[in-house]
């Protein structure tokens, strides 16, 4: 239960470093030891892992953070990343040359300045945790560049839908964590909660002002059709990143390849954050 969830008070009180060895700054003198860039994806409910390994060396600059809440399955994917690292790791470094047997200088002054090898998968970890109580606690203003909400559980029950993980509530936490640009990723199966979401994410921050527009904090990104995500991908800008980023919701998550595998039907939705707007 929630009882032996651990998590920081605020979030620079979190320590990463058993997440990621490779970016922490091993010259800190804070404690915790800072990472050396912040966390910017966030799979949300990450189940398995499928997304995070795939999306790994797609982004190897980004550091991103599957959210779980059950604890075997968070074993497995911490299981399955480790083992994913090891058998990706750099190989090892060649013993030091004496400069002296060098033909030419350059070859110690290259080799000095070169960045240390990271091994893949370096880059991605999981936490167990529930989003729906904590997610601030990890996370701080506008930190996130993206954040994944793929399969979430449907609770089908009126009565159940204070479960769910799209809510207006929780719209306000992914909001508050999303800077103004960042991106929500939404997927299921089940096209009513498809509509849900969609009304959750479509409808917050809107306030009726008597005239004007009304604009909410996210605004609907188009989305690929299923199959001409590789034609936007070859097409740059925005639309390579969310043509890459809905093939992988779509293909790369446990849930996607399961309904994919019976021949179901996918519902995605992506969000752009808006600028806060400037209450009077
Ligand atoms: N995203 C994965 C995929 O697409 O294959 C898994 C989808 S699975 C249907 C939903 C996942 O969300 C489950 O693994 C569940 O344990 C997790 N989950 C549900 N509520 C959660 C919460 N409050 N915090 C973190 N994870 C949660």
């Amino acid at each position: 239960s929630d009882h032996q969830l651990t998590y920081p008070t605020i979030p620079s009180q979190m320590d990463w470093s058993p997440h990621y060895p490779a970016f922490i700054n091993p010259n800190a003198t804070t404690s915790p030891k800072p990472l050396t860039k912040p966390i910017t994806i966030a799979d949300i409910g990450c189940g398995f892992g499928g997304l995070l390994v795939a999306l790994a060396p797609l982004l190897p600059s980004s550091l991103l953070l599957g959210l779980e809440i059950r604890t075997q399955v968070t074993e497995y994917v911490q299981d399955r990343i480790s083992a994913l690292r090891a058998q990706h790791a750099p190989p090892p470094l060649p013993p030091p040359i004496s400069t002296s047997s060098l033909p030419s200088p350059d070859r110690s002054a290259s080799a000095s300045s070169s960045p240390p090898l990271v091994g893949l998968y370096q880059n991605i970890s999981v936490l167990r945790t529930n989003t729906m109580k904590f997610l601030p606690n990890f996370f701080s203003r506008h930190q996130l560049s993206h954040i994944f909400l793929c399969f979430p559980d449907p609770h089908f029950k009126t009565r159940k839908h204070k479960a769910r993980i799209v809510s207006e509530t929780l719209c306000a936490e992914y909001a508050y964590v999303l800077r103004p640009g960042g991106y929500v990723f939404t997927i299921t199966d089940v096209e009513e909660l498809g509509m849900w979401m969609g009304e959750r994410f479509g409808g917050f921050g809107k306030r009726g002002d008597g005239g004007g527009e009304e604009r909410g904090l996210f605004e609907r990104v188009e989305v690929p059709e299923e199959g001409e995500e590789g034609v936007w991908e070859r097409e740059g800008g925005e639309r390579a990143e969310v043509g890459m980023l809905v093939r992988c919701v779509r293909e790369e998550t446990e849930e996607g390849k399961k309904v994919g595998r019976n021949g179901g039907r996918k519902f995605v939705g992506v969000w752009r954050r808006r600028e806060d707007p400037a209450w009077p």
